[in-house]
């Protein structure tokens, strides 16, 4: 089946009794009774499949689960409390009984940067970066270090490059490392790392999944194979998704094939109309033609669709006609997120890469110029204009 199809229809429709729900409820208990204690115990003893208590899951919870991981073309998946969980999670399960040791992108969301150096490496894990869009580079650390994993995003931030997740994989293959993807921009309506041979798959489910700016969450996606670390490892650090955060993911799930298309569509016309703006520099899109990653997308995304995300610099722009910008806009909303519905956008300086020295946010050609635009599900024409009377008064 079609994902448009998975999207609305795995994971609901259990039998309770005569009748069934046509959408999964919230099931709110903390914990379950058996007619008989044979039934519990067998529950526990993971024997039988049932309910037990809330850190452990609930039938929300695994309904949005069995739905995300038939859209990943997974056989597991598992919901956390958020984004960050996740990956924790991910990274985690992966070092399990192997050498500690990740090698990770060069550029990556803030705080999985900060996972990597302030919670795993003073837990003696070592971390080292590469460029996964300079391929042979990244092989060359990834030969070298021999991590348990690489670690990789399907599409940075804020710059939108997209690796060759393709090669990224078989290199970690060759060289014996198991493959983490942070797909929270991409979705699996853009690309199915599994389907590529990626080990695990995580999203922020805060983002694009849910999509509606109402939900913190992640999710994880993997093979059978990994199940019983992740569900041991989520069950004791206890960051379950909760089951209403579950139930509002889900519902947002379902219409994530035509959201996705429609911020497509606007973002290539938002990013085509920037272009012509005579106040905007440069665009990074990674519908252009001449993006430096052209052919990594052109294998790896499906055609015409090339994410809702679009970056853009402002000529001669320093931070106070970037605020005056910013503080001009109406309809475009000043918010860190995306995914969204609404037309999201942020100031990577003061925002997601605050924490970097000027240098260093030089050296990967962030600049006080840049901004970043998650474009939502408007009418592109209310959007453009917005951006265009803001741009005119910088
Ligand atoms: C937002 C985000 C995260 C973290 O997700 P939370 O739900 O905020 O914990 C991780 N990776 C990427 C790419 C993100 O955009």
């Amino acid at each position: 089946m079609k994902l448009e199809t998975l999207a609305v229809h795995a994971g609901d429709r259990k039998k309770l009794g005569d009748y069934v729900p046509v959408t999964t409820p919230i099931y709110g208990a903390s914990s379950y009774v058996y007619d008989r204690t044979e039934d519990l115990d067998r529950v526990f003893a993971d024997e039988k499949q049932g309910q037990t208590y809330a850190r452990y899951g609930s039938p929300t919870t695994n309904a949005l689960e069995e739905q995300v991981a038939a859209l990943e073309g997974a056989e597991f998946a598992q919901a956390s409390a958020s984004g960050m969980a996740s990956l924790h999670l991910a990274l985690l399960a992966a070092l399990t009984d192997r050498r500690r040791s990740i090698v990770a992108a060069n550029v990556l969301f803030g705080q999985s940067f900060s996972l990597l150096m302030k919670v795993l490496e003073p837990t003696g894990v070592s971390v080292r970066f590469a460029d996964p869009c300079d391929i042979a580079a990244f092989e060359a650390v990834v030969a070298e270090e021999k991590p348990a994993c690489v670690l990789v995003e399907t599409v940075s931030n804020p710059l939108l490059r997209v690796p060759p997740l393709d090669k990224v994989v078989e290199i970690a293959r060759k060289h014996n490392a198991l493959t983490v993807v942070d797909a929270t921009f991409t979705t699996p309506i853009l690309l199915r790392p599994m389907a590529l041979g990626a080990d695990f798959v995580v999203h922020s489910s805060t983002k694009y999944l849910a999509g509606h700016g109402d939900v913190l969450g992640g999710l994880l996606a993997t093979r059978t194979e990994f199940r019983q670390v992740v569900q041991t490892l989520s069950r004791t650090l206890g960051n379950t998704m909760a089951p209403f955060e579950a139930y509002l993911t889900m519902r947002g799930v379902k219409t994530l094939a035509l959201r996705l298309e429609r911020q497509c569509q606007n973002a290539c016309r938002v990013a085509s109309a920037l272009k012509d703006h005579p106040r905007v520099e440069r665009v990074h899109f990674p519908g252009d033609p001449l993006h430096p990653d052209a052919d990594a997308i052109r294998r790896l995304f499906p055609k015409n669709l090339f994410g809702g995300m679009v970056s853009f610099t402002i000529k001669d722009a320093g931070r106070e006609q970037v605020f005056r910008f910013n503080d001009a806009l109406r309809l475009v909303v000043r918010a860190t997120s995306l995914g969204d519905v609404h037309t999201l956008i942020s100031y990577p300086v003061i925002a997601s890469h605050r924490e970097l020295a000027p240098k260093h946010r030089e050296r990967l050609g962030i600049g006080e110029n840049l901004l970043r635009l998650s474009v939502g599900i408007e009418a592109a024409e209310d959007i453009i204009a917005d951006l265009e009377q803001a741009l005119d008064q910088c």
